[in-house]
């Protein structure tokens, strides 16, 4: 599986700025096989994360957390929370703030997404420094969620994002020691 998912991860260097080692995942939405064999994965971390109380919602974050994020709610038959990019959510919203290596971005999320205690599972394609993880983590749990945990297709374990998100589980299935 990992192979597989290796195989169809292209690098794409200097985008979107010089420096930066792009991680493509349009190769593996291309092969159908590859992508199920994700959605499988990804599912069966999180459901082992949950255990029997399972989750509520999968929460996903803009943009490419989306394309995994919806496709896993809809295989487990739950609800799905966007979190996006400020401005783009149109009903009343709260939002946390983080810092890039350049200034800071924010991520929003609807008031009424989830009740106090629903259980949750945060998906996105990518952990690199955790900020955006981060911020995603603190506005659910600021809203009363249990995140069972933080799931992600690809780690850049070299980044140490992990070390931001505190005591949450978090799980990837292709992590990188180096660039
Ligand atoms: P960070 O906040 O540094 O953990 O960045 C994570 C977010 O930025 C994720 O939503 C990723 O989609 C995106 N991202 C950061 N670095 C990369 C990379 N090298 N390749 C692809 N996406 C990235």
């Amino acid at each position: 599986m990992r192979e597989r998912l290796q195989s169809r991860i292209r690098d794409v260097p200097d985008f979107p700025k010089p420096g930066i080692v792009f991680k493509d995942i349009t190769p593996i939405l291309a092969d159908p096989e590859t992508f199920a064999a994700t959605l499988s994965a990804l599912r069966a971390r999180i459901e082992q994360a949950a255990g029997e109380r399972g989750i509520d919602h999968i929460a996903a974050i803009e943009s490419r957390g989306f394309i995994f994020g919806a496709a896993l709610a809809d295989r487990m038959g739950v609800g799905f929370i966007p979190l996006r990019k400020p401005g783009k959510l149109p009903w009343k919203t709260r939002r946390a703030e983080y810092m890039l290596e350049y200034g800071s971005d924010a991520l929003e999320i609807h008031t009424d997404a989830l009740a106090a205690g629903e259980r949750v599972a945060l998906v996105d394609d990518l952990l690199a420094t955790g900020g955006t993880a981060a911020a995603a983590a603190s506005l659910l749990t600021e809203m009363g969620a249990d995140l069972v945990g933080l799931f992600f297709v690809i780690e850049l374990a070299f980044l140490a994002g992990r070390e931001k998100l505190g005591a949450h589980p978090a799980d990837s299935l292709v992590s990188y020691a180096g660039e």
